[in-house]
Order: structure tokens, then sequence, then C-alpha cells
């Protein structure tokens, strides 16, 4: 029987506020355990939290890039359960009343758009972090994350393969750091994912019973995980057993899930309305000020690209990876006035080095108007295409200016026709042998002939011109 995966993705996005969520401790990640803690974060009794402006515009922000309806009253609720770290004893986080619901994003997968349904945005506190260490027979706690605020992301049931989540999830990941409203570092947990997955029979309209999968730290083992339940779950059922309901555990270094806890064990949060929080109002004003300060998205700006410059879907999809990205490409465009040529630099050179250097494209040595220099010495004829690629080299270990490198370096293209006769004139006394060879029919060594002038040059002779002068001289 031929089985279709039904999966769902719950994501958890940290957002960029200088400070927690219901108090004035930093949110910065990586201070010295416990520095980032206060009264209220760390759950002392009788302090009252109190919320953090920031962190509902974020989310409204997060909710009109995604297309959700915003609820106009928001409430808090105590989700209730027991960790050491977790120091309330409960986490605050919404319930009932979540600020967002009923959006969607577009994926596109293998060229064909689909819409995938995003049923809930919320905000709430994260909590701290356990320490273990092996060789050491203790525990410590970690309460610096205790109260950073959160959204969590929950998709509708809509994808039906890993591809499709992984789409979803790219999406999600690049509208998150387009709004600069999270950083997206999956690594340091900025951005986390649950995956619920389940088969059915194709053509069956049910779901099956799902399983959800957690303990993913990049794209990569959120698609690993997904195949191997996918693997999985098809054995157990075409083996005549049931999948049961659980939460499995991704284990990266053996490539499989293990069951966490099953739905027995599943816990009952007794969430109840958070008596020490006002009920949440958002004006429509507000909305609507939020929405001015939104950026073009990615997927806009890809359109554009493509429109406006008249770039290939793939180079426009290369060039909007990110915001900086795509602004120094646009510099560099209006700088040259070709868009394309821009385009094969960046998507080549820039992109090259820059992940040879380990370097982000706001540190790149060459700027876009140093880059659309290139481009213009190219195009006017004072380097050639081989030339350039020296000068974007040394622009970059130097960062000057490429017409000083090209000074310096006395790179300009020798167009002068006497000076590339006398070089010809000398390549060809200096190969007898290959003239001889070439008089008797074998045209290949043309390109022989071509390549010594080069060399005697420096690669700074037009090659264009060695062309005509060449054929002209053998054809004498
Ligand atoms: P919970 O509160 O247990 O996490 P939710 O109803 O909020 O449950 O659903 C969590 C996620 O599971 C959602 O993203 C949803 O799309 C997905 N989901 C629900 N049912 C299924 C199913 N049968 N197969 C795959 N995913 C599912
Ligand atoms: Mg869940
Ligand atoms: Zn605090």
């Amino acid at each position: 029987m031929e089985y279709e995966p039904v999966i769902g993705l719950e994501v958890h996005a940290q957002l960029l506020t200088k400070t927690k969520i219901f108090c004035g401790c930093s949110a910065k990640f990586g201070s010295a355990p416990n520095n980032n803690t206060c009264p209220i974060c760390l759950g002392m009794p009788g302090v009252l939290p109190v919320m953090n402006k920031k962190v509902v515009e974020y989310t409204i922000k997060m909710a009109v890039a995604t297309h959700c309806r915003i609820n106009k009253n928001n409430n808090f609720a105590r989700k209730n359960y027991f960790y050491p770290d977790l120091p309330k004893g409960y986490q605050i986080s919404q319930y009932a009343y979540p600020l967002a619901e009923g959006g969607y994003v577009d994926v596109e997968i293998n060229g064909a758009k689909k819409r995938i349904g995003i049923t809930r945005i919320h905000m709430e506190e994260d909590a701290g972090k356990l320490i273990h260490d092996e060789n050491n027979p203790s525990s410590y706690v970690d309460l610096n994350r205790a109260g950073v605020p959160l959204i969590e992301i929950v998709s509708e049931p809509d994808m039906r393969s890993p591809e499709e989540g992984i789409g979803y999830l790219r999406r999600l990941h690049e509208i998150l750091v387009y709004l600069e409203i999270c950083d997206g570092n999956m690594e340091e947990g900025s951005f986390r994912c649950d995956a619920n997955i389940s088969l059915r029979p194709k053509g069956e309209d049910e779901f099956g019973i799902r399983t959800e999968l957690k303990n993913m730290n990049s794209f990569r083992n959120v698609q690993r995980a997904l195949q191997y339940e996918i693997k999985r779950q098809q054995y157990v059922l075409e083996s005549g057993g049931k999948v049961i309901q659980e939460t499995r555990l991704w284990d990266d270094s053996q490539g499989v899930t293990h069951s966490m806890r099953g739905k027995e064990e599943a816990h009952d949060y007794r969430y109840f309305p958070d008596p020490d929080l006002v009920p949440l109002m958002i004006s429509e004003e507000w909305i609507k000020e939020v929405e001015k300060t939104l950026p073009e998205l990615p997927l806009r700006k890809r359109e554009r690209f493509v429109r406006e410059y008249g770039i290939p879907p793939y180079d426009a999809g290369v060039l909007t990876a990110s915001r900086d990205l795509a602004d120094f490409y646009e510099k560099t465009v209006k700088y040259s006035g070709k868009p394309k040529i821009a385009s094969n630099w960046i998507m080549g050179d820039v992109l090259g080095y820059l992940k040879e250097d380990k370097k982000e494209i706001k540190d790149s040595p060459v700027t876009p108007e140093a880059l659309g220099d290139v481009i213009n010495l190219i195009e006017d004829g004072t380097i050639s295409g081989k030339i350039a690629k020296e000068v974007f080299e040394e622009v970059w270990k130097t960062g000057k200016d490429p017409k000083k490198v090209i000074e310096e370096k006395g790179l300009v293209q020798i167009t002068d026709a006497g000076a590339l006769e006398t070089a010809i004139e000398e390549v060809l006394k200096s190969s007898p042998a290959q003239l001889e060879q070439y008089k008797q029919g074998k045209e290949k060594l043309f390109g022989y002939f071509v390549g010594q002038v080069m060399k005697a040059t420096k690669g700074k002779a037009n090659p264009k011109l060695v062309n005509e002068i060449l054929r002209k001289k053998l054809s004498e």
C-alpha cells in the first residue's frame, strides 16, 4: 500500500528584544550563568510581571507578514508543570486567546507554489536551561533564558513531504530574519522546531495517528528525522501494528527517533488565565502603524528582482537570501548598470570569498561601489575579464580602489595593435615547430598561439584583438 505523510510544524522563535518579556533583565544570549536574572524571572513570591510592549509589536509584525487575523482582545494563561528550569512552576503563555490566527505562507517546492496554513501565533516566555556534565555528579541550572520572549507559530497539517516541511521552515525563518525580530540561530536555539507527522493510505481523507518529534537543531536534522519517521511508521503499519501517539526524540548520532513519552504520560497543564496580567487590547491604529514599518518581504523582493532586473528566478532567490545581500546587489547594479553581470559576480566571487573568509556580506572588503567599478572597467575595455579576477582578489585583500590596483600593478589591457603585433610576431618566431604543424593543417594550434601571447603579456592583451591580428598573420 502507498502511504502519504501528513506534517504539521510547531516553531518557537526567540524575539530579538533587549529585555525579557515580563521584567527588565537583559535577554542577551551567552552571558555568565544567572547574570541576567531578577526576582521576577526567578519566580520569587509576590512579584508582578509587566508586559514588554516590544514583544507585542514584534508578534504583530509576524502576524501581519503571515496574513493572520489579529485578535484585539488577548490574554495570558498559566501553563502549569514542574521542572527545575521553571522556577515559578508555571510558564506564562497564551492559550484560549492567542495574538494571531488563521494565516498562511506560500512556499515554492520544485517550482510549484503551495500555500501552508498557519493555525496560530502566540507569545510566551522561555524556560531556563539545565546543564549536565558527564564528569560531575551535580546538575546546574542557568536561568538567564527564563523569561526570554518567544513566539510559537503552529502550522496546519498541510505539508505532505519532508521537502515541503523544510520549504515551509525556511520561509518562516527567512521572514523572521527579514523582519529583524529573531536572529534565526538554530544552534543557539533561537529558532526551534517540533515536527508532527502521521501517515495515511493514499487517497484516504482522514488523518492517521501522529507522533511529535523533538530535538532537531538544524534544517537538515528536521528533514532526516521526518524521513526516518516516515520509514518507521510505514514499517509499523505494514507489519499490522498501530502507530501510537507519543513524543519522540531525534538522536542525531544514531539517526533515529526514540520514544520519550506516550499519550498516557502527557501533561495536563491545567491552563487558566494569569491573574497577574491584565487583558491585552490591541488597537486597529497600532496594527496599522506596525504594518507601515514592515520591510519588503523576501518573496516580493524575489519577484521584483526578476521583473526589474531581468535576472533568472534562481539568481533572485540567491540574492534575496538576506536583506543585506539584496541591498549589496541593488547598489552594485546602480553603480554598474549591469544586472546580470553583477549577479554573476556576487553569486560567484563575492559569496565564494565570503565563505572562504567566514565573513558576512556586511563585512565584505569589496564594496558595491568597488565591484561596480570592476564591472565598468571590463565593460569599457580597460581590463580583460581575466585580469578583473586578479583585481577583485587584490581589492578583497587590501580594500584598495580598483583603479588604483590596476594602475599600481600595471594591469591595463593592451589594446595597442602595434604592441600586440610585436608580441605575436615574437611568439610565432619562438614556436617554429608549432607554426609548421599549423600550416600543415593542425588548426587546433590557433588556441596555443593565443595562449602564448596572453602568457607573454601577462594576461593583459585584449583577447579579441589578439585573435584578429593572429588570424591575419597566420594567413599571410
Ligand atoms: P498539541 O497541543 O498536542 O501540540 P495541536 O493540536 O496544537 O497539538 O497540534 C500540533 C501540531 O500537530 C499542529 O502543527 C498540527 O498541524 C499538527 N497535527 C495535528 N494533527 C496531525 C496529524 N494527524 N498528523 C500530522 N500533524 C498533525
Ligand atoms: Mg505540540
Ligand atoms: Zn528578570
